[in-house]
Order: C-alpha cells, then structure tokens, then sequence
C-alpha cells in the first residue's frame, strides 16, 4: 500500500521497522536510514531472519538537509517516519517539504543546548506543510502518542468533558544495572532534571524536578513511587483539550536510580553546556551516555512489565454525573524481547510508530499541515494497539486519584 523511509536505527527504529515488515500489507517496501549504517544492516538481518522481508539501507546524517533530501528524493517513499533524535526533527521536516514527502515523528524537537521540551517549533511549520499539501504527525509514540489516543477515545466514548487527567508510566522492568537508561540517555537525563510542570486552572505551574512524589500500586507491577515531571503531551492536551482543570504526568523510578542520579547531578555530570577538557570542548551528559550501557544492550536481561494509562475525571456521556476512567497497557518485557529483539520501552513506542504510519499510508488519519495525535478519530489507532501488540483495558475508578 505504501512505501516508508525510516531515520533512526535504536531501539525504536528497530521494533518499528520489524512490526512494518510484519504487516506487509499496508507497508509494502520499508527502507532504513541512519548514522551508523551498520545499526541499519544489523536490523535489516533480523528483520529478514523474522520475517522474510529485505530492507534496504543508507548511512544518512539527518542534521543536512540537503542529504536528507537527496536521499528522500533517490528512495521515493510515501512517507518518512522519523525515529532518530528529537534534535533531529527540524532538519528532516524541512527535508521532507523539500521533497514533497509525509512526515511523522515520536517526539517533539528540542535545540541541544537548552532540555525544552516544547511544540512552537514545529507548530510553526503549519502554514508550510499546508500549503504544500503535506501531512506531519507529530508525536506518535506511546507517551506522548498512546496517551493522548487514550485521553481521546475517553473523551470519544465515556466522558463528555474532561476535567482531571493524570498519566501514569510505571516501568517496573529490572535490567540487573546498578544504573542504566531504557531509551537513549541523553533524551532521558534531559527530560528528568528538567523542572517539573503541570497544567492547572489554564495555565503551567514549575516546581523542582523530582519535588513531587507519591506512592501508587501498579497492576501486574506492584506499588511503586512516582514522580511528577514534565512531559511533553501535557502541551498538546492543554491545546486540544481545552476545558482540563489540572493535567499531570507521572513516572516511577527507582530508589537506585534516583540516587545515582542525584550523585551524577551534584558532581555536574548531567551538565548540557560544554566544558573544556585536555584541551576540547566536551559536554558532560553526551561523555556521560558514553560510557553507560546502551539501552538496546538491556533488552536480552530485562524482566518485569511496563504499566502506562490515563486516569480521566469528567462528566459522563450517558448523563450519570461525574465518573473517573483508567485506562492502561501492561507490556512485558521478555515477550517483547523475544518479539523484535527490545525490551518494552523501546517497543511500547516503536509499535504506535508503526500504527502512526499506518494510519497516513492507509488515509485512516489525513490532513494537510501539522497534526497531533488529539486531532484525530482514536477508534482505528485503538484497534491497531489491540491487533499488534499493546491491548489495553478500560475500568471505571471510585474517583479521581486521591492526591
Ligand atoms: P537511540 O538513541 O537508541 O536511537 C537513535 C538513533 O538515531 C540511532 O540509531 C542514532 O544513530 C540515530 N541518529 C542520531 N543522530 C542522527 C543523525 N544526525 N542522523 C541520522 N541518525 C541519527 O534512541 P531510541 O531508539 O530509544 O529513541 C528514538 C526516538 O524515540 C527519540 O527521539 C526518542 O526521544 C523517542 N522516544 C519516544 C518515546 C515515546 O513514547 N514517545 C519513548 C522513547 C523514545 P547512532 O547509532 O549513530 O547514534
């Protein structure tokens, strides 16, 4: 049905590539790009071993532009489905407007020298990609992407306003690490030392990173404590969902995790601004994701499940007053590693990828300009979560969480 190029050969790119070739019939030729074109090679082999499919690769540094579009000009695909970094995302944006090409993402852009984790930059493509008749989907992961598709179909199919909205994402995976990080560090490290913010009363209010905590039992997980940060969805379901009184992320992390980080922050080594060393200018957190483990090296010893879901408060459909809904997939770790390869937290995000894409190649989800994933009908994407992977489950709750 349609042909994609995908930029990025981690752990996302790497489930993603492996589910398209699972579903030949809406990706009917898939190539593979990225930096260090033997990560490409080493997916493309698997992908052959697994299921029969060839994908043909290229080395692309996505940064240049001009290369970026040179090698979307030479493929020809429907669609370039980004999945490297989200410094990153500008350059193949203008890229794919230069070539006339879709373009759909898994994470919003960020300048690398300042963790902001904000859409202005690529909202400000709208009137580009409009006007070229072009589609860019941003955002099609599983936070942000699932999360706000489950906000939605609450919104769609429960509750007529929401009012209260907490999203919870509890990785109780154990990779047997004294400290390691389940997507690319760099990313990680930036996202949660940066202050925490949520929505309330129509606007955004910071406090300290990790300031705030609590505990919560997660099903099939266990009690955990989770921390409030920023995330990025919050931006975009403020925008689309208007009426929200107060939206907050959550994420659990372990007491190790939180202490190695706490040692790394205070020694300066989760600094982002370039500091000399023998004689160069390095930056601390890239030197730092340097020397601990790479994330798809965690895949073969990781046990436990991912929990992430949507608590909503609102007013019901059917008139019944106020109700609460939660609404979550739990993924297992070792049966996605035995599935593509990687562990949960790569493949809760590369399998919305796949579903992102197939919404576009299949014209199930369609517009000119720059979408969310708020902006369209969850019913399609939500039956897609079911068949390829992450089910999920809705219950009604007593009432909103308790804090
Ligand atoms: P990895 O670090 O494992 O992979 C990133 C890939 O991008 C690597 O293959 C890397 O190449 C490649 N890359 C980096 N820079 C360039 C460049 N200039 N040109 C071409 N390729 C480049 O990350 P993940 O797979 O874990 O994450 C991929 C994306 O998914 C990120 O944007 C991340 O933020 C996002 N994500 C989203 C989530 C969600 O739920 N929405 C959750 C988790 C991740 P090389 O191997 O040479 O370094």
């Amino acid at each position: 049905m349609g042909k994609v190029l995908v930029i990025g050969a981690g752990g996302v790119g790497s489930v993603a590539v492996h589910k398209m070739a699972m579903n030949s019939g809406i990706f009917s030729e898939i190539v593979l790009a990225s930096r260090t074109v033997s990560k490409c090679e080493a997916i493309a082999a698997s992908v052959k071993q697994r299921t029969g499919v060839t994908v043909p690769t290229h080395a692309i540094d996505a940064d240049d532009v001009a290369a970026t579009t040179a090698l979307i000009e030479q493929v020809k695909p429907d669609l370039v489905v980004n999945l490297a970094l989200p410094y990153q995302d500008l350059s193949i944006m203008d890229a794919c407007l230069n070539a006339g090409v879709h373009y759909m993402d898994t994470a919003n852009y960020e300048p690398k020298d300042v963790a902001k984790f904000e859409y202005h930059w690529q909202w400000a493509y709208q009137d580009r990609f409009r006007d070229a008749g072009l589609m860019a989907l941003l955002g099609s992961g599983f936070d942000p992407g699932v999360t706000s598709v489950f906000a939605m179909w609450l919104k769609k199919h429960k509750l007529k306003t929401i009012r209260l909205l907490d999203i919870l994402d509890c990785n109780g995976g154990d990779h047997g690490q004294a400290f390691a990080t389940n997507f690319n560090p760099e990313i990680n490290i930036r996202e949660v030392t940066a202050p925490a913010r949520h929505w309330e009363n129509g606007e955004f209010v910071e406090t300290p990173a990790m300031g705030v905590k609590q505990t919560f039992g997660f099903e099939e997980v266990g009690e955990k404590t989770m921390y409030m940060m920023y995330h990025e969805e919050l931006e975009s379901l403020a925008r689309f969902v208007p009426e929200m009184e107060r939206a907050r992320f959550w994420m659990t992390f372990g007491e190790e995790y939180i202490k190695h980080l706490t040692v790394l922050q205070n020694v300066g080594m989760t600094r982002i601004d370039p500091v000399m060393y023998e004689g160069r200018e390095i930056i601390p957190l890239q030197f730092l994701k340097a020397v601990l483990p790479e994330p798809s090296s965690l895949g073969e010893t990781t046990k436990g499940k991912t929990n992430i879901g949507d608590i909503a408060t609102g007013e019901a459909l059917d008139g019944s007053g106020e109700k609460t809904f939660y609404i979550k997939n739990i993924c297992d770790h070792e049966k996605a590693y035995e599935e593509t390869g990687n562990q949960a937290v790569s493949y809760t995000t590369g399998v919305p990828a796949m579903i992102g894409a197939a919404m576009i190649l299949t014209g199930k989800w369609k517009g000119e300009g720059v979408f969310n994933m708020e902006q369209f009908d969850p019913d399609p994407f939500m039956e897609m979560l079911n068949e390829h992977g992450l089910p999920w489950s809705v219950e009604e709750l007593d009432g909103p969480l308790p804090f």
